[in-house]
């Protein structure tokens, strides 16, 4: 018997933080309540206790550009953020395009996540071509949904048939939604601030486009359609429509969308501001806030994209897109969000865990309730500090927050009973 009990904490129970005590046995949570024993006891005192973080999207960078990050450096940044699911998206060298591939993928991340990650499959073959992979196939291997992230399916014939088999083998369908021929090589929002920099720009519509193809799509077959990173104020409204009208559609945004604008991009050394989808206009931010507060939009995921120095290097044209974020986001977000009212602590933690575990139909975790996965964060909000980049886990250090002073620190993460974080 290795119980163990969290007693003190303020905890995340359902939507509403309680004083209570939580209790548990190996990898399950077995009570939550007042006067539970063990011989195991973590003091919570002064802090929040929530469900681990599920994080839709992070890009672990193994097999094949471990320089910029790989599944240890990865999963133990996520685990520093309070994260203890994360999504990992296949855009790996090489792509995972058979099955046999994919099987190697999931036991890599077996063997060397510090906590649980779920493997995407790519949608088409390299995620560029329009022939599917074997969906069934990608399944058997482990497969727990599909993307092609990155890249935009540019053929409405290819996303209609990945839609109809998606369903036959119930995988959620997750899009980076872009269409290139109205990107065309852009770099960030297509608007006043690239005109300044004289660069090109990336209109909305590269995104809502195909965003509107695809809800029309997932319509027809009944598909659970997912749109990652929405980053437009037209694409918070298609959804609102779409859900409306009971489509399966659910979505995530970033902390950096709802942080920051395309104001913030000066100069043409600015890279950690270019992403993909990039950053847009206030009154794009302002929606996308209005979309978290109405239910529109699902859970905040981060698209955790690390690089190494040099990919980020030159100008804003010459860098490579994405920027880091498991280990910023809730800091961030709280600091930001939370702290000046535009959001309560439970509807970030909410969005943080319960909200995608239920979106992602995860039903081991997000909630703390006995069965459950012992996946447990704790939370001190009265810390304050500057993000400083020796302080990131993951290899990759291309962030805009370094030097950001913020409220809200990780003190310990555990993942299925295990201490995988602990603050130092
Ligand atoms: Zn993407």
């Amino acid at each position: 018997m290795t119980q163990t009990l969290i007693k003190n904490g303020q905890v995340l129970v359902g939507k509403q933080l309680l004083a209570t005590d939580v209790l548990f046995d190996q990898d399950k949570i077995v009570a939550v309540g007042k006067n539970l024993t063990a011989e195991k006891v973590i003091d919570a005192t002064r802090l929040v206790v929530a469900p681990g973080f599920v994080d839709a999207h992070v890009h672990l960078r193994q097999p094949g550009q471990t320089a910029k990050e790989d599944i240890a450096s990865g999963t133990l940044a996520a685990a520093h953020g309070g994260y203890t699911t994360v999504c990992a998206m296949a855009n790996v060298t090489p792509v995972p395009n058979t099955a046999a591939q994919l099987s190697k993928m999931c036991q890599l991340n077996r063997q060397h996540g510090r906590i649980r990650v779920l493997q995407y499959a790519p949608v088409t073959v390299d995620l560029t071509t329009e022939q599917l992979t074997d969906f069934a196939a990608m399944k058997q291997a482990g497969a727990f949904a599909l993307s092609n992230d990155g890249h935009g399916i540019q053929a409405a014939q290819t996303m209609a048939q990945a839609c109809q088999e998606a369903v036959k083998f119930d995988l959620m369908l997750a899009a980076h939604a872009q269409d290139d021929s109205l990107f065309d090589q852009g770099v960030i929002n297509q608007g006043e601030v690239a005109q300044q920099l004289n660069v090109r720009g990336i209109p909305a519509s590269s995104e809502t486009v195909q965003v509107a193809r695809d809800l029309l799509l997932a319509a027809q077959t009944g598909v659970h359609y997912h749109v990652c990173h929405i980053s437009t104020k037209e694409t918070v409204e298609l959804i609102r429509q779409a859900k409306k009208r009971g489509v399966k559609v659910t979505c995530e945004v970033t902390p950096h969308h709802l942080l920051l604008t395309e104001q913030q991009i000066t100069s043409q050394s600015a890279t950690n501001y270019k992403m993909n989808p990039p950053l847009r206009t206030s009154t794009d931010q302002e929606a996308l806030l209005a979309g978290l507060q109405d239910g529109t939009i699902d859970m905040i995921a981060t698209d955790h994209a690390p690089h190494t120095v040099a990919d980020k290097a030159g100008s804003l044209t010459q860098a490579a897109f994405g920027i880091t974020g498991s280990e910023t986001a809730f800091n961030m977000l709280y600091t930001q969000l939370v702290r000046s009212g535009k959001l309560t602590l439970t509807q970030l933690l909410l969005l943080l865990s319960t909200k995608p575990a239920a979106a992602l139909g995860l039903s081991d975790v997000g909630q703390i309730l006995p069965g459950k996965r012992a996946d447990l964060v704790l939370l001190d909000l009265n810390a304050q500090r500057s993000l400083q980049e020796q302080d990131f886990l993951s290899k990759g250090k291309n962030t805009p927050f370094t030097g950001e002073t913020v409220w809200g620190q990780t003190v310990a993460t555990i993942a299925a009973g295990q201490v995988v974080y602990r603050q130092k």
